[in-house]
Parts: structure tokens; sequence; C-alpha cells
């Protein structure tokens, strides 16, 4: 568990990119939801790199204006150029 203001070095979590699910493509739908909503509910980086206004004008545009409404052929590396999705 990691906690905010410490002094001591941060632990860095290996990516498992050799486990059959890293592109089960369901999975990696649902983890890319997940993450969408939570930046779709800060939305701090919007100035910090050009996905994140693309991200949230296609929410914004979305049918419900929210993560859910995206369709997922819409969140494909193409409208996303810098993700490495
Ligand atoms: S918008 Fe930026 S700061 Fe906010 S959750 Fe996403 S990556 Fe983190």
């Amino acid at each position: 568990m990691s906690k905010e203001g410490s002094l001591g070095a941060p632990i860095r979590h290996p990516i498992d990119f050799e486990h059959p699910d890293f592109l089960n493509p369901e999975k990696l739908d649902a983890e890319m939801r997940r993450v969408f909503d939570i930046c779709h509910g800060c939305r701090r980086c919007f100035n910090l790199c050009d996905s994140f206004p693309k991200l949230f004008d296609m929410i914004d545009e979305s049918e419900n204006e929210d993560v859910e409404s995206l369709k997922s052929e819409n969140c494909a590396r193409g409208h996303f150029p810098s993700l490495t999705m």
C-alpha cells in the first residue's frame, strides 16, 4: 500500500506484460474504462497531453456524457496517438 508524503523511494510495480490477460480485449477495455473514468472525474491533466482533451471531448460528446457511453472502437489507438495501448 502506497502512502502520500513519504521521503522514501517509490515502490515500482512491474507490469506483467507476459500474462495471458495482458492483451485480452475485454479486460483491456474494462481497464481502459476504469482509468478513463478516474481521469474524467479529475481532468487535472487536460493541458499536459494531447490525449486528455480528446478523451474529455469524446466523453462530453457521448450519449450520456460518461465513460460507459463511449464506443470501444472510438477508443482505439488511432484516436489516441499518444497512448501506447
Ligand atoms: S487526469 Fe491526470 S491527474 Fe487526474 S487521474 Fe488522470 S492522470 Fe491522474
